[in-house]
């Protein structure tokens, strides 16, 4: 056990008990090294001289932090620190300084295995760079792209991102890349917006709208498939951030996962305030624990039969609405014309999304919802769907399969409006679709920003900091988008004209 005593040590997070490795390294590349040198966070070389983990913090008067024999015991979270210390921490934490050049190979840490992490290590390894992705996810990457495959029929659903929208070049070449591949098409099923009652209307929509063929999750894994550069490790939770001899040592609980010479948060929520928190990245802490996020419940459920869903005269019956109107729902999808729009005769997979405002008034700890929440949401969002398609009460076939998840950190709803941040003191940056807004597009775009932004900083040899600073003192406006992201089309216009004014 770590004592909540030590600054570097700060709080143990449950592990996930099964590992599985991918090494899609070349052997022919060194692995990560252990660096000795360049080490210069302002308050480690005492402790780096001392030989041990122990800081001093000059703030407590030199006083070792936390317990200790004769210590104070603070109150401890279920994550076995204690909540007021960590708080305290992030906001009178000492800045981590490297004032060392940069190795001239150096290899970086993200954090996270969604759009943003993997596009930011794929755009790493185009400028050379090599990096080690780090993910939570058990069945795979990719985050909130996550796609769920029921076995023997297979039952099929996009869990979080339902399409992808583009309107930036950098991402179309992506998208081409996926098309070249066989692993997307446009989705060209009729989506509208649906008033309770069963009123359809169009929607104005000009963007085309992307599926993966297989689903979304297909996409994530083929970013880094072929890549030499980049090392996956899943399922992995990185609980702790150690500046150590000039680089930053990524642990798990107990476990070493390796010295890196920058790292990347590619993710947000609770768990990334929690990471900085004593990391020693104040700037960055600050930013993100100004970040606000909304929360979804989602309900996928597999129908024998069609739903009784009203033709529209022109375009026939709608794949996918956006729901007005109904609390407890706001979007709702059909899964199974959506990906095997060829297949008749087939299971009805839909996924549904309840409202932002539904997801805060029933908010629950997401890895732990009480048996009666989730009957509760299940109804709800099926009483939703009945309200939604004009039914009455109780008239909706039973759904065979459901399967119900919060989505405790859904969507961003401000953002500092920059496409990455990047603290070249700490050598370390925040990638994530907060940063230019809520969709797959904004969180690649965030991606490929921060990688080029390191790759030119590692080319400065890491000296001239204060240029390669950004965004760390943004504040922070409000995202006017739909419940499941910001779509070209759907957002109000001031908002697209904004967006279309970000440089990337
Ligand atoms: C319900 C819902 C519907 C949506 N629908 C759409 C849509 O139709 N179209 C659209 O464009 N966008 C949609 N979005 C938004 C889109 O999914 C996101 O913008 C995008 O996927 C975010 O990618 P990301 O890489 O920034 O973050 P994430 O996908 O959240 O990736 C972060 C990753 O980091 C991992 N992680 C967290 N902590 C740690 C740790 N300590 N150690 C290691 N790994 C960690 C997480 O497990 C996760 O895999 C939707 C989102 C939701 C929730």
């Amino acid at each position: 056990m770590t004592s909540p005593g030590l600054l570097s040590s700060s709080f143990v997070l449950h592990p996930i008990k099964s590992r599985k490795l991918f090494l899609p390294w070349n052997p022919s590349l060194p692995r990560p090294r252990i660096s000795l040198c360049s080490a210069e966070p302002n308050s480690l070389r005492k402790a780096a001289s001392g030989g041990g983990r122990e800081r001093r913090n000059p703030m407590d008067g030199g006083r070792t932090r936390g317990g200790g024999p004769g210590g104070r015991s603070p109150r401890r979270s279920s994550y076995g620190t204690s909540r007021r210390s960590s708080i305290k921490k992030s906001f009178a934490q000492e800045q981590v300084v490297f004032t060392k050049p940069v190795a001239e190979d150096p290899v970086v840490a993200i954090i996270g295995g969604g759009v943003a992490g993997l596009v930011c290590a794929l755009t790493l390894e185009e400028r050379g760079i090599r990096s080690t992705v780090f993910d939570t996810g058990v069945h795979g990457l990719g985050g909130r792209m996550a796609t769920r495959v029921i076995d023997p029929k297979p039952l099929v659903f996009d869990h979080a991102a339902q399409f992808l929208t583009v309107s930036d070049s950098r991402f179309q070449k992506l998208v081409d890349r996926w098309f070249e591949k066989g692993l997307v098409r446009e989705w060209k099923g009729l989506i509208v917006e649906l008033e309770a009652g069963g009123h359809t209307t169009l929607l104005p929509y000009s963007a085309k709208r992307y599926v993966g063929i297989k689903g979304m999750r297909p996409l994530m894994d083929s970013i880094i498939c072929e890549n030499n550069l980049v090392n996956i490790v899943r399922p992995c939770w990185i609980s702790n951030l150690e500046p150590f001899n000039g680089t930053w040592r990524l642990t798990e609980r107990e476990e070493q996962h390796g010295q890196f010479d920058a790292i990347v948060i590619a993710h947000n929520g609770k768990c990334a305030n929690r990471l900085l928190s004593t990391s020693g990245l104040p700037l960055l802490t600050k930013q993100m624990k100004t970040l606000e996020l909304s929360s979804v419940w989602a309900l996928l459920a597999a129908f024998e039969d069609p739903l009784p869903i009203a033709e529209n005269e022109d375009f026939g019956s709608f794949e996918g609405a956006f729901v007005k109107g109904v609390q407890s729902l706001s979007w709702m999808a059909n899964n199974s014309s959506k990906l095997f729009p060829l297949d008749s005769g087939i299971p009805q997979c839909w996924t549904f999304f309840s409202t932002a405002a539904y997801g805060k008034q029933n908010k629950v700890p997401q890895e732990n919802i009480p048996n009666a929440t989730a009957e509760k949401v299940k109804d709800d969002i099926l009483e939703g769907v009945e309200s939604a398609l004009g039914l009455s009460q109780g008239s909706l076939q039973k759904p065979f399969y459901t399967r119900l998840q919060l989505w405790g950190a859904a969507l961003p709803t401000n953002t500092p409006g920059v496409p990455c941040i990047f603290d070249p003191k700490g050598r370390a940056g925040i990638c994530g679709d907060w940063l230019l807004g809520s969709s797959v597009e904004a969180a690649a775009l965030s991606g490929m920003s921060l990688a080029h932004h390191m790759a030119d900083y590692f080319q400065t040899g890491g000296t001239q900091s204060d240029e390669f600073a950004i965004g760390l003192n943004n504040s922070f406006h409000a995202i006017d988008g739909h419940d499941i992201g910001q779509f070209p089309g759907l957002q109000p216009e001031k908002q697209s004209e904004q967006q279309a004014c970000i440089a990337v």
